[in-house]
């Protein structure tokens, strides 16, 4: 009798965890006219404040993802943190495959680097919310990070190259942090915010 009832509960739980893994954020990645999240921009005191652990992943955590994923294939970006659309929570996107339609992005709630990889990469980044302006900035070349993804679920995830560098610059964003903020190159630094109209007081250089 115990085990009927033992393997029951364990059949239902194996129904439900199969009906969450069919629930999907994967949207069309298909640029749209008009995203309903607006991306700030460099000078935006939104891009300077910390976020906010999420305490619960719902249906609302997981529509502010379609939105915001919306946002980012709309720009042609591959990552977006909510901050940048003005939402201080720990949440991000990633899609380093814009090229392939069936390829799920990625989503990092409350993401946590639990390891660097020893060697130091440079590489030019760009930004959504600095358009035009790309630049070399230094970081580690691999990662491990603990999150939680879109159903909540914790995980853990090593990660190198695109990946690791689009995960850092990402996570920046959750502390306030902008790629500018990083680059060492002062002179290449105001020459090309001056050419996209951005302005260096809005920059804050790191130690
Ligand atoms: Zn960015």
């Amino acid at each position: 009798m115990n085990e009927i009832s033992t393997l029951a509960r364990s059949f239902a739980q194996l129904a439900r965890n199969a009906e969450k893994d069919k629930s999907s954020i994967a949207i069309s990645k298909e640029p749209i006219e008009d995203p309903s999240l607006e991306i700030h921009t460099l000078g935006n005191r939104a891009l300077r404040q910390e976020a906010r652990r999420i305490a619960k992943v719902d249906e609302s955590i997981r529509e502010l993802t379609r939105e915001m994923l919306r946002s980012m294939y709309s720009a042609k970006g591959i990552g977006l943190a909510a901050p940048q659309v003005g939402i201080n929570k720990q949440l991000l996107v990633i899609d380093t495959d814009l090229e392939t339609p069936s390829t799920p992005p990625l989503v990092l709630i409350n993401p946590e680097i639990i390891a660097f990889g020893a060697s130091l990469e440079t590489y030019e980044e760009g930004c959504l919310s600095i358009p035009g302006v790309y630049l070399d900035v230094i970081r580690p070349s691999s990662i491990k990070v603990s999150f939680r993804d879109e159903m909540g679920r914790p995980k853990k995830m090593n990660a190198d190259g695109l990946l690791a560098r689009c995960i850092q610059h990402e996570m920046d964003h959750l502390k306030g942090v902008l790629f500018v903020d990083r680059v060492k190159n002062e002179e290449d630094l105001s020459r090309e915010l001056k050419e996209h109209g951005f302005e260096q007081k809005d920059v804050r250089a790191l130690c």
